[in-house]
């Protein structure tokens, strides 16, 4: 397998499939990304480590079956290639084009983004029949979830091989159709929108996640969960559902932009809907 963008997500996907024994080479074109990289891939291992969700030798063949390169010499025998680079249309393109020429005819080519249509980015490509959305999620060698999305023209063989991929890898795959936001987001934004407007009514936070928690069988309410990301990634997450739908339901109330502007962004400052120790 071949991923293209060693950084938060292509480290972390590399990892999952080096865990299910697949070689993977990682492509940056900052060579500066690798050590980052390294340093990640050495940090989840040890965790894995000592929470003994993995072996020493297994980290030593996952160590083995990873390597790091800003050559694209490796597509030329991958089965498999994943772009994960900047979440940005022009970045994505460059690299969707030169994997659909380097890559052999019967590759796959799937993406990790997170906002952009399927459909386009499988044009890019050159070979949307082989083209397809598979979405992991942060930290990806602990979170189950991979939302496969096949675009207007993927072939259903390539989705299906792509589902058998994800379960190889230990993962739980669901097919999420290509619109905003796919499945999770999508459904995560709405909710999130909803629990502010409840909150502007004037509902504790603790009392909306509570209930949400307990009513809908949750784990986590969408309050706290929009702390644990980020309020910041959140309201990018629905200015972004609100540009391209154009549902009112996903607008950002001011009164959540302005703890943004407050400097409130949830955990990583210490404060958004909740007051959390630093
Ligand atoms: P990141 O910034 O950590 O890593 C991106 C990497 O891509 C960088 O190392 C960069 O050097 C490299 N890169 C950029 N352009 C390149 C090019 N032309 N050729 C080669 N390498 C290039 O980003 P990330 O958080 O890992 O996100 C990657 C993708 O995954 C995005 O599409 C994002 O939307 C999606 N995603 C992110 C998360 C998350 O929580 N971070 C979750 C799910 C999906």
């Amino acid at each position: 397998m071949t991923i293209v963008g060693a950084g938060t997500m292509g480290t972390g996907i590399a990892q999952v499939a080096a865990q299910a024994g697949i070689a993977v080479t990682l492509i940056d074109f900052a060579e500066a990304a690798f050590e980052r990289s390294r340093a990640m891939l050495e940090r989840s291992l040890q965790g894995g480590i000592e929470r003994e969700k993995l072996t020493r030798e297994q980290a030593d063949e996952v160590r083995e079956r990873v390597t790091w390169t800003t050559g694209w010499d490796s597509l030329a025998n991958a089965e498999w290639v994943i772009e994960a680079v900047y979440e940005d249309p022009d970045a994505k393109a460059e690299v969707l084009a030169r994997a659909g020429e380097l890559a052999p005819e019967m590759t796959v080519i799937a993406s990790n983004t997170s906002t952009l249509p399927i459909a386009e980015l499988a044009e890019m490509s050159g070979r949307p029949e082989r083209f397809l959305g598979m979405h992991f999620f942060n930290p990806a060698p602990a979170m189950k979830l991979v939302e496969v999305t096949p675009g207007l023209r993927t072939l259903p063989e390539v989705t299906d091989a792509a589902l058998d991929l994800c379960a190889r890898m230990g993962k739980e795959p669901r097919v999420a159709p290509d619109i905003p936001g796919f499945l999770v987001n999508r459904a995560f934004g709405a909710l999130l929108a909803a629990a502010v407007d409840i909150w502007l009514q004037g509902a504790e936070p603790a009392d909306i996640d509570g209930a949400l928690e307990l009513g809908l069988g949750h784990k986590m309410g969408p309050l706290a969960t929009a702390d644990l990301i980020g309020l910041d990634v959140c309201v990018a997450l629905l200015d972004s559902l609100h540009e391209q739908t154009g549902q009112a339901r996903f607008a950002v109330a001011p009164e959540l932009r302005a703890l943004l502007e407050a400097g409130k962004l949830g955990r990583k400052s210490g404060e958004g809907f909740y007051v959390h120790g630093r």
